[in-house]
């Protein structure tokens, strides 16, 4: 028997994936502790495994911060973070060396549980809600210019606030380890290979196992009516004006439609509502999806990863440049519209473009198939018994890196010699230009490049598998 710590952080897409994996491992017998959060005890204790609650280590917020924290930019989180695992120093320290794993899995954007993994030298599979996100996937996502200036002003201000966890033993090298994929650390990420974007370019560390889901329904669509299922998650989800809009867009449609309007926002917001709708602050999402014939949704990864597994096209309305990410994947896979316009006739269309296209439910068929054929939660448990796992064949982007330089090499050596080459022959008067369009060519031409260099490496691994 192995004890097993899982580490999440308060959020209930984060957590949920790993549920079925710690039911698993318990029905092996294994030792499941589960640091997680009062709000989540009784669904952990479901499972089997032990709660071992960490709220008391939580700011204290009012509710004006809460909501605040809802839209927090990723280095404000990342401090959060890194206050949260100092405070937790002593408690943690303690359960270590009490409590004593054999493996830790912990979610990707938790810290204080990889870094007591890492301080403590225990094998660790990390648990990815959303895509793996490398150098190449993350071009998936299209960020604000605000998320942007976040990015490269925050880095500094994390990497000094990790210095502060220095004195207490923790390892880590650099803000980017703690919080971007790599091609060493076993990680399991909760969709397929098809779905996942280029995922070739991840190594033999990363299980893509597929939703991890408690759920043995098949897709059930035959019934009188359509049925249409909206819900924008469980972050930001107070949005009355979307609803409304959809409940005057559908109103007059054939078709039951239900609604998940979250926890905290008051039902009278939506008014009177007509015969056909119906709206809870909660559902049993994977029962309602199972049947559903079109799914509004916010693109929060697990919520379309549990819609492709119950085989529901989806209006794609994502609010976030992740949500955002995972919308273009299925669009590109024709098993759902972007909602482009979201006034009441703009829902209504979208809904009906689906209903009246066979092509998106095919679709959405077609993933459910490829979801169902992943290793799935017994393949979870598989992977994280048996880390650490030995790095295996080619690493795509230890490759790509070295591609990487000697292009950008070459390109900048092509750039002084024009560069010469004009002075001398014409005019050292305008070589600046030169220089500048050097230096605003190259993001594009080595992307250009990358990819012909990607697709080059992976055809060359797949004859190698062939032959
Ligand atoms: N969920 C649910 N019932 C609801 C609303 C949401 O069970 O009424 C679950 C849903 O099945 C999913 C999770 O909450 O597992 C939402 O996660 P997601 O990543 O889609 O979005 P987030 O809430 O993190 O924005």
């Amino acid at each position: 028997m192995k004890n097993i710590a899982f580490f999440c952080i308060p959020a209930h897409g984060h957590t949920n994936p790993m549920l079925p994996v710690a039911a698993e491992l318990v029905k092996r017998g294994e030792k499941v502790r589960f640091y997680s959060f009062d709000e989540f005890e009784e669904k952990i204790r479901k499972t089997g495994a032990e709660f071992i609650s960490c709220s008391s280590y939580l700011p204290k917020l009012t509710k004006e911060e809460e909501e605040r924290v809802k839209s927090i930019s990723t280095t404000e989180m990342s401090i959060q973070d890194i206050r949260i695992t100092l405070k937790m120093n002593d408690f943690l320290e303690n359960e270590f060396k009490t409590f004593k794993p054999d493996v830790v899995y912990t979610d990707s954007v938790c810290f204080w549980g990889k870094l007591n993994a890492w301080k403590f030298e225990v094998p660790m599979v990390v648990s990815t809600s959303t895509f793996a996100f490398n150098q190449l996937s993350s071009k998936y996502m299209k960020y604000s210019s605000a998320e942007m200036k976040d990015m490269i002003f925050g880095l500094p201000k994390i990497s000094k606030e990790l210095k502060t966890l220095r004195p207490y033993g923790y390892k880590v090298k650099s803000a980017m380890s703690l919080i971007q994929s790599d091609n060493y650390t076993d990680s399991i990420v909760y969709t397929s290979k098809r779905f996942q974007p280029y995922a070739e370019s991840f190594s033999n560390h990363y299980l893509f196992a597929g939703p991890s889901v408690f759920s043995d329904v098949l897709p059930q669509k035959e019934k009188e009516k359509p049925l249409i299922y909206i819900s924008l998650g469980t972050v930001i989800n107070e949005r009355p004006d979307f609803y409304k809009n959809c409940i005057k867009g559908l109103k007059d449609m054939n078709a039951d439609i239900i609604i998940s309007y979250g926890r905290y926002m008051d039902k009278n917001l939506l008014g009177e509502l007509p015969e056909n709708v119906n709206a809870f602050h909660y559902v049993d999402q994977l029962d309602i999806l199972s049947k559903a014939d079109v799914f509004i949704t916010h693109c929060g990864m697990n919520s379309v990863s549990e819609s492709l597994y119950m085989a529901a096209p989806m209006v794609l309305y994502p609010q976030t440049s992740e949500q955002n990410a995972v919308a273009r994947k299925v669009s590109e896979l024709g098993a759902g519209i972007m909602l482009t316009d979201d006034s009441a006739e703009g829902i209504k269309n979208a809904v009906q473009q689906i209903l009246d296209n066979k092509s998106y439910a095919d679709s959405a068929m077609e993933c459910h198939r490829d979801f169902r054929s992943c290793p799935g939660t017994k393949g979870a448990a598989d992977f994280i018994l048996n880390a650490p796992h030995k790095s295996e064949g080619i690493d795509v982007m230890e490759e790509l890196n070295k591609g990487n330089k000697i292009f950008m090499l070459l390109y900048w050596l092509c750039v002084i010699a024009l560069i010469c080459l004009f002075g001398f022959l014409i005019s050292w008067k305008f070589v600046w230009i030169i220089g500048i369009a050097g230096g605003v060519l190259s993001t594009p031409l080595g992307n250009v490049a990358q990819k012909t260099r990607y697709n080059s490496i992976i055809n060359k691994i797949k004859k190698t598998k062939d032959k």
